[in-house]
């Protein structure tokens, strides 16, 4: 096997230029379960290491595999690590394994060793504006057979890697495109856990949409094609007749913590949120008639993602001037600034892991 390329903190990288998912910090997190063994074995932080796989392991076959995603933030004091709401992912991690037939790691032990490797590799948080340390937690099966069944074996490790800004150039709208061709989850189905499947499912439609000049994919539900899922990587909001409206959790779409976050605050703030479904025939008659006001989205990742246009059975649609809208501009700096430890915490949500 390869050596993994390494990138020291601060040498090899500029913060103005930092990516997403490409640099790598020097140690991961790998804990082992094995049915055989008698369940969990002794955590253990590692190299940053190539994974040696037999080409019967089975997540590469039949995709038993879970993965969360959260960032760390340096926060205002030189020793702060600020994590944003954690317990919330780690929640989710659990629910996800239970319906991928995966024995999830004890949530305390979670949260005492993903702290424990971002302490060890806190030199790799970057300091400037918008930029974080994102942490990836993962588990797969790798018992080695063919044969469909849940693996009696798993690995479950954490790696991290230092993002930039996701606006460096300040916020930047994106153009969804309503796909009534392919659907992303159905219910009983895997929407509503982080695994890679669902990813899978949505390749071809967002390699068409990206073809079309479009970013991103906004799903309908999958037996009606009317009733609005989420955009993929993002959950997405609307705001109509000075109310914001969300799709409710039935099953299908992923609880975002973002989401969870964004309803909680905006209500904060004093805006009325709801969560209820939406027809994707509602948004367009509120775009016809005026009273859709603004369209954004929900994710770790861009936090806030304001959307200026959206396509429909081959009718394209334009949101707020194609700008970004207030609302969308007020919840990410005042999100971001939470996250950072800028502002107030009414909430209690950010935890600080530096210390
Ligand atoms: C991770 C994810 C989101 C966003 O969830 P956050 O917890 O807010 O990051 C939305 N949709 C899907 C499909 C996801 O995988």
């Amino acid at each position: 096997m390869g050596k993994v390329p390494r990138n020291r903190p601060g040498s090899q990288y500029d913060e103005d230029q930092l990516g997403f998912g490409d640099i790598f910090t020097e140690h991961m997190l790998q804990m082992v379960y094995s049915e055989e063994d008698g369940g969990w074995q002794t955590p253990e932080i590692t190299p940053l290491q190539n994974l040696v796989l037999h080409p019967a392991t089975m997540v590469l076959h039949y995709g038993q595999q879970v993965f969360e995603g959260l960032k760390a933030f340096a926060g205002p004091d030189e020793d702060d690590i600020l994590l944003f709401r954690p317990d919330m992912n780690i929640a989710r991690f659990t629910k996800s394994c239970d319906r991928l037939c995966i024995p999830a790691p004890d949530q305390g032990l979670f949260m005492e060793q993903m702290s424990k490797l971002i302490r060890l590799e806190r030199d790799w948080i970057p300091k400037q504006h918008g930029t974080s340390l994102y942490v990836r937690p993962t588990i797969i099966a790798t018992d080695t057979h063919l044969g469909v069944r849940p693996s009696r074996k798993y690995l479950f490790y954490i790696i991290l890697s230092p993002v930039g800004a996701y606006y460096p150039e300040g916020f930047e709208p994106v153009r969804i495109m309503v796909t009534d061709k392919y659907i992303r989850a159905c219910r009983g189905g895997l929407g509503e856990a982080k695994t890679m499947a669902n990813y899978a499912a949505s390749l071809l439609a967002a390699e068409e949409a990206h073809c079309a000049g479009f970013t991103q994919v906004l799903w309908l539900n999958a037996v009606d094609k009317l009733s609005i899922e989420e955009v993929g990587t993002m959950n997405i909001f609307f705001k109509m007749n000075n109310e914001i409206v969300t799709p409710a959790l039935e099953g299908t779409i992923l609880p975002g913590v973002t989401r969870d976050s964004v309803i909680h605050f905006a209500r904060e703030l004093g805006h009325p949120v709801v969560e209820r479904q939406v027809s994707i025939e509602e948004i367009v008659k509120a775009a016809e008639n005026g009273a859709l006001q603004e369209i954004f989205g929900s994710g770790t990742a861009a936090v806030i993602s304001p959307v200026s246009h959206f396509r429909y059975k081959d009718h394209d649609h334009m949101v707020a001037d194609g700008k970004t809208g207030p609302v969308a501009r007020q919840l990410f700096d005042e999100l971001t600034a939470m996250q950072t430890g800028r502002r107030s915490d009414p909430f209690g949500w950010v935890v600080n892991i530096g210390k």
